[in-house]
């Protein structure tokens, strides 16, 4: 089976192509600035700029793209991320548009370019089945004393509640772990720290808290969502910036976190670069987000009774050792001791704990767009 898998954002479309047949990646590839005159769009090293009005163009190119343009797509998968009460991975229906459409108020910035896409690939392909794996799946086994928040209980009847996201990222290290350390009952502190970031307590295989809440917003600062937030601080900034509740809202998801803080820029490298420079605010951003990693690590080894091991993953996660050393520093009480020079590594799997380190510390590149693979083809062979 042939699995074209997309990851959607607002501005970007990025896909992997898979033979089922052994897993072997065929083709990846992606546009980027979608919306804009200058976009740029590749395809292994196929290359094209140049302006695209939507995400429909942008697929239209990347499969003109295709090593093979001709090859015979069998399934789309979508790493979707809010299905409210559907989750897990299911068939695209009307069904599932429409409640993806229902949550693009607390999903702004993943779900209506996920729905845009999936219309787009059904008027190209409309013979080719979708499956979206929702983020969320990956967390049905959090339990309700981690999920429950402490409002009133007509509001939890309603649904108001802690899901928890990035599901396909923590289950692939989830899989990969038990893989590399050739157990399965391992308690795994799971960094997924990039654009987005989450952590996530994994015992045995499987999830029991994630720092991500209702929406995609919530938890660790990202690289411009405000993470973790009292509601009750927005009676002071409403009046004090005569913004209303849902443009305070926007601000939050679109000028906060690491570019809210920095004043530089969303992106880590360039608020590093900042940071060595001098810049006070960029320092207090990437210390910020050092901090908020650490809470979490902290309470998951309590869910947990202490790690087996510990996982840096995500653009962050695998590639910038200053960060990593920093939220490792001072857990010598937890057993958790890095050696420095193992530290240095970028992008690959390695273990980076010192020898007399009792948990284990690891960088493991994350690998989403495989596990979707594997669910839209679990998906079709179910008939679901
Ligand atoms: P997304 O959540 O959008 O998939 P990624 O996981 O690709 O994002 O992570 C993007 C982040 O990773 C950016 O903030 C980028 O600066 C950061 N990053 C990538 N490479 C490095 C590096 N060498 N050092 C520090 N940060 C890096």
């Amino acid at each position: 089976m042939i699995v074209l898998v997309s990851n959607i954002g607002s501005t970007s479309f990025k896909f992997r192509l898979y033979d089922m047949n052994g897993e072997r990646e065929l083709a990846r590839g992606g546009a980027e600035r979608i919306g804009s005159d200058n976009a740029a769009v590749k395809v292994g090293d196929k290359a094209w700029t140049g302006g695209l009005a939507d995400h429909g163009e942008a697929i239209d190119h990347c499969l003109r793209l295709l090593p093979d343009p001709n090859v015979k797509i069998d399934a789309i998968g979508f790493k979707a991320v809010h299905g409210g009460a559907i989750s897990g991975a299911v068939r695209v229906t009307e069904e599932v548009i429409r409640t993806m459409t229902e949550f693009f108020d607390i999903a702004p910035a993943h779900n209506p370019p996920y729905v845009a896409a999936m219309k787009a690939f059904a008027a190209r392909l409309p013979k080719v089945p979708q499956v979206a794996a929702f983020e969320t799946a990956f967390h049905q086994t959090i339990p309700a004393s981690r999920t429950t928040y402490g409002v009133p209980w007509e509001w939890t009847q309603a649904g108001v509640r802690r899901y928890g996201f990035h599901g396909a990222s923590h289950r692939y290290i989830a899989v990969r772990s038990a893989e590399l350390l050739g157990c399965k009952d391992l308690r795994v502190i799971s960094c997924h720290v990039g654009g987005s970031s989450s952590i996530c307590a994994i015992e045995g295989g499987k999830s029991v808290a994630n720092s991500f809440a209702t929406t995609p917003q919530s938890g660790l600062i990202h690289n411009n969502r405000v993470g973790d937030f009292d509601p009750y601080a927005l009676l002071k900034v409403l009046p004090a910036f005569e913004l209303t509740f849902e443009q305070a809202l926007q601000e939050m998801a679109k000028k906060g976190g690491l570019l809210g803080i920095s004043g530089v820029s969303n992106d880590h490298r360039d608020v590093e670069q900042a940071a060595a420079q001098g810049n006070e605010r960029a320092k207090l951003a990437l210390d910020v987000l050092v901090e908020s990693v650490r809470h979490y690590v902290g309470a998951y080894l309590a869910v947990l009774n202490g790690a087996d091991l510990i996982v840096f993953t995500g653009g962050i996660g695998e590639n910038s050792a200053a960060f990593r050393e920093a939220v490792c520093a001072r857990m010598d009480y937890a057993g958790i001791k890095l050696d420095l020079l193992k530290n240095k590594t970028r992008g690959k799997e390695e273990t980076i704990s010192a020898d007399d380190s009792r948990v284990r510390i690891m960088v493991i590149p994350t690998n989403e767009e495989l596990i979707v693979a594997r669910q839209t083809q679990d998906v079709l062979a179910g008939g679901n």
